[in-house]
């Protein structure tokens, strides 16, 4: 027997077997059954939802020897003829390739004559936005006063490119895409019939594709039961379909866990090289960060994720790897790609930085409680404490807790002299690492980011404290944190807090350091003061530096964000206590600087 696509060969005949479109099968049959046949009707949605289809029953019902019918017969004289498409009575006209005035001429010439056999004319008018203007205006007269028994039936994909006159003339009803699940379930009716064999996940990975589109679905079956025969395995969905497996993907998010721009990269290249389509990847991997969201968020994850695709325990693991922060932040960044790829003449260049991007990826600060830190900060009196000139290193381990005196040196200092300080200095950081620890805390340790996120975990608002945060030792004897502040060491100096970390290195690192915390200005500056022997210098201590803090040679008078090597420019934050000293004059200029004009009075 001649091989005829799935598509075709499952056709529905009947309302009953119409899947995913319960409502507008409801309203069709009431209105068959009460006999309230309007003249026109329009079935509007996206390709392959079943609005042709749907035509087709209807004219059936309507012309069915035992009918009118909500359940044409299919067996009929006349439902046979309509269902091979050879019944005078009903015509399908495809509007794509008739769409000028002289073929609706023709259509309205002919309305005029009594049906040959059947009780209903029916003009089933396929893709009918696609005829031309002058076409649809010689339709109007005859859709509004039509002779009786003619129906119209309409469909189209693009509703919005029909006349409103032609709209208000019909009933309409909008086809809804199909859901993965209604899919699923027709395509395995399919091949359990056919005697296909094939498993959930593969049925899964076609219906997705197939984007709620039935007729879509059905097309790639066939594509794939060519490709591999009767036995279908998941690979050769992943081959015939383009589509990149579960197993990539995975290996994929462990990169972007790691941030390891290079592989990611390489990983891509592979995607392309092997024919897969990128725009499917993007969209499987849109998906992949949703469900690690919601492993992240619920509970019983496996009753939203779709477990025959996914592997649970692998979302698991990699879920445990990214702050939500940074898991909607990548979902955004890659639902961004997804459009721009579509418009994109270069699509693979605009994935590649939206994957460098992934990498990228930091949680958010906690506003609430950086605005909690500024209050206490501005309330203990900026201002009023002296620099210390000693700068005494203070550092508080479990044990020495209570020593720490927070509130003792500066609390009000700001923290942007410090870093020009080590900037300029890199000897006073490698002296803070003398014990062969990196300076600058990430570069040298790789894990840190890794215990800091598994810290989070456990200590969600840690993620304030730690990113003001350096490391400074990491070995199995100790682990030396230096705080930005005297406040976070009296927050984060407690004895659960210090076995917290503790565990953190351990899960990371398999050992489990004793916790040292230190402050950061005075330690920094306390070294640099023994080794240099130079007075300490701070940022009300200007030692001939006169940058007010509007400087006047900057950008139309605003603060210079000056780069590094410039740093003794950077205007620090305590210089904003100092305006109150400019004369008014200079206030006056300065404002002149900054808006222009001239002084009337
Ligand atoms: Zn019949």
């Amino acid at each position: 027997m001649e091989f005829q696509v799935s598509a075709r060969k499952w056709r529905p005949q009947k309302f009953s077997e119409l899947i995913g479109q319960e409502p507008i099968v409801r309203t069709l049959t009431n209105a068959i059954r009460s006999g309230r046949i309007s003249h026109s009707y329009l079935f509007s949605g996206t390709r392959g939802v079943g609005k042709t289809t749907a035509a087709r029953i209807f004219a059936k019902a309507l012309n069915c020897a035992g009918g009118p019918t909500p359940e044409p017969c299919d067996q009929c004289e006349f439902c046979v003829e309509i269902r091979e498409g050879r019944n005078v009575d009903v015509l399908e006209i495809d509007g794509a390739s008739n769409t000028g005035v002289a073929d609706v001429r023709d259509i309205i010439e002919n309305i005029r004559y009594a049906t040959a056999a059947c009780r209903y004319k029916v003009y089933i008018i396929d893709e009918v936005h696609m005829l031309s203007r002058s076409a649809f205006n010689a339709l109007l007269k005859t859709l509004e006063e039509p002779p009786p028994k003619v129906v119209f039936l309409f469909a189209t994909t693009e509703q919005h490119k029909i006349p409103e006159t032609i709209l208000s003339r019909c009933q309409r009803f909008e086809f809804k895409p199909l859901s993965q699940r209604q899919m699923v379930r027709q395509m395995e009716a399919i091949c359990k019939h056919e005697g296909i064999q094939i498993d959930q996940a593969s049925l899964e990975e076609i219906a997705k594709t197939g984007a709620g589109s039935m007729r879509d679905a059905q097309s790639l079956l066939d594509q794939v039961v060519a490709f591999s025969g009767r036995e279908v395995t998941s690979g050769a969905v992943e081959a015939a379909l383009g589509i990149v497996g579960q197993k990539v993907l995975e290996r994929f998010v462990d990169g972007v866990a790691q941030r390891d721009a290079g592989a990611l990269l390489e990983q891509v290249q592979e995607i392309v090289a092997n024919g897969k389509d990128l725009h499917f990847f993007c969209r499987d991997l849109i998906e992949y960060f949703r469900n690690l969201l919601v492993v992240k968020a619920c509970k019983k994850p496996e009753l939203l994720i779709n477990v025959y695709v996914c592997n649970l325990d692998a979302l698991k693991r990699q879920a445990k790897s990214f702050h939500p922060d940074e898991l909607h932040q990548m979902f955004r960044v890659l639902s961004r790609v997804e459009t721009e790829m579509r418009f994109s003449s270069l699509p693979q260049a605009a994935f590649e930085m939206a994957v460098l991007r992934l990498t990228d990826v930091r949680p958010f600060r906690d506003i609430d409680g950086l605005l909690e830190k500024i209050n206490r900060l501005e309330n203990s009196g900026p201002a009023s404490a002296p620099p210390d000139p000693t700068g005494s290193t203070r550092m508080a381990s479990g044990a020495h807790r209570g020593q720490s005196e927070p509130g003792h040196s500066a609390p009000g200092r700001p923290p942007a002299r410090e870093d020009i300080e080590l900037k300029k200095n890199p000897s006073v950081a490698g002296e803070t690492s003398a014990e062969g620890s990196a300076p600058g805390g990430i570069p040298g340790f790789p894990d840190w980011e890794r215990i800091q996120r598994e810290i989070y975990e456990k200590k969600p608002r840690f993620s304030v404290f730690l990113a003001q945060s350096r490391l400074l030792e990491l070995n199995p004897n100790a682990a030396c944190i230096e705080l930005s502040d005297p406040y976070t060491l009296a927050l984060i100096g407690k004895e659960e807090n210090l076995a917290a970390i503790r565990a953190a290195i351990e899960a990371v690192c398999h050992f489990a350091p004793e916790v040292k915390l230190a402050v950061k200005s005075s330690t920094a500056t306390a070294l640099h003061d023994r080794q240099n022997a130079n007075p300490p210098r701070s940022p009300f201590d200007k030692g001939g530096r006169e940058d007010p803090p509007f400087n006047k040679g900057g950008l139309g008078g605003f603060p210079v964000s000056a780069p590094e090597a410039n740093s003794e420019e950077k205007s620090v934050p305590g210089d904003y206590n100092k305006p109150a000293s400019k004369s008014e004059t200079e206030i006056i200029q300065d404002a002149l600087d900054i808006f222009g004009g001239i002084v009337i009075r």
